[in-house]
């Protein structure tokens, strides 16, 4: 931080939640998620948001880092955690816990059973200790028990994030609080944790031969949660290892994407990173310098870029983006999608279905049509779906 203050840049620090050190699991075994299945199931970010010992741990961490930075001018903010996922968990202590959150939203059974339809399919609770997670060794799973589970799910997450928010404004002093979400990721409602927050960000990772609107979806929905500018707190510079193949990135396309970002709205972009990693994981993303610290072609760019908004960022800055269009986006709808997926999809059982098909048809077989096949409809030979 004396090295970013020294070169006259500010800091914004994150709280570092959401890597597990090993000592912790050691010590405290339940804090990892428990899946359908009831097996342990790990991986960063993947916590019990639930477990107590874990929200101790993390109010002694985030306690102790912002009463030591908390008020030190050269720290402008503070970004809560890192790209907060859904982490449905289904341990004993997230069952007590989905039961009491199920009496504040329903205050009796009666209303549940009635809200629920629990009448179909013999579900009617008549006790609270009869409700479960809707976990895999259960007989009949409810779509109204699903859904809620995921809002309960959605409601932990956010409310990691809101008890490391009380910390921070209680202890620091003029720094911001926000949060680098994925954007349009589904599995936490960004329009509840935005409460918790000054500004929001967003990490954009865009694939080179995309049609785009994935990036711009992302933009607009981060856009519309809250009315101040947002940032890009982490924003793609080079190649990503992050799909099934990579492209290289054409020259102009750093600058044109962090146009981009400016275009939908975002007041600041952050790159990530400033040097390629050189050990553990993510090695093979590019940073804007080599592993070696020399400069890769995106440095220039990225310095072409800075000099351009020096000369108009002031003029930038107030502006705002006028939508001609409205798109309403609902975390909710998009979970009772999700909770009513009775059957697995049915493009995903016929592309099954077709895969084996033409795994058994010899190579000379071509693809039928439909009017084809109605005319061998019968005959005995040709027998597809
Ligand atoms: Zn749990």
């Amino acid at each position: 931080m004396a090295l970013a203050a020294a070169k006259g840049l500010s800091v914004i620090l994150g709280t570092p939640t959401e890597s597990c050190p090993p000592w912790l699991w050691r010590n405290v075994p339940d804090v990892v998620a428990t899946d359908e299945f009831h097996r342990i199931h790990g991986g960063r970010g993947r916590y019990c948001y639930n477990n107590r010992r874990l929200q101790s741990q993390i109010a002694q961490l985030v306690g102790h880092r912002t009463q030591r930075y908390g008020k030190d001018a050269r720290i402008i903010g503070w970004p809560i955690d890192n790209e907060l996922r859904g982490t449905p968990c289904f341990c004993e202590q997230c069952r007590q816990d989905f039961r009491d959150w199920l009496k504040a939203r329903y205050g009796s059974l009666k209303a549940l059973n009635d809200a629920w339809g629990t009448v179909f399919w013999s579900q009617p609770y008549s006790a609270w200790d009869e409700m479960d997670l809707p976990s895999a060794d259960q007989l009949t799973t409810s779509t109204s028990q699903i859904l809620d589970h995921l809002r309960f799910a959605s409601d932990s997450v956010v409310r990691h994030l809101e008890r490391q928010a009380q910390i921070i404004r209680r202890y620091s002093e003029g720094q911001f609080i926000g949060h680098n979400s994925m954007g349009a990721y589904p599995w936490v409602d960004l329009q509840d944790l935005v409460h918790h927050v000054d500004f929001m960000g967003w990490d954009t990772y865009p694939a080179v031969d995309s049609d785009n609107f994935e990036a711009c979806f992302s933009h607009d929905l981060i856009r519309g949660l809250k009315e101040v500018p947002y940032w890009l707190l982490e924003q793609k510079n080079g190649y990503f290892n992050g799909g099934t193949y990579n492209l290289a990135i054409e020259p102009g396309i750093v600058r044109l994407w962090a146009y981009q970002d400016l275009g939908r709205g975002a007041n600041g972009v952050v790159f990530y990173r400033w040097r390629s990693n050189r050990f553990n994981v993510e090695q093979n993303r590019n940073g804007i310098l080599r592993h070696d610290g020399s400069p890769r072609r995106a440095y220039d760019e990225i310095q072409q870029l800075s000099r351009e908004l020096a000369r108009i960022g002031d003029a930038l800055g107030p502006t705002r983006v006028i939508a001609s269009v409205g798109l309403i986006f609902s975390y909710d709808q998009v979970w009772a999608q999700k909770a009513r997926q009775q059957y697995p999809p049915r493009r995903t059982r016929l592309g099954f279905i077709g895969t084996n098909f033409m795994q058994a048809t010899p190579p000379s077989a071509k693809t039928a049509t439909a009017k084809e096949l109605s005319r061998t409809s019968g005959s005995g030979t040709s027998a597809i779906w």
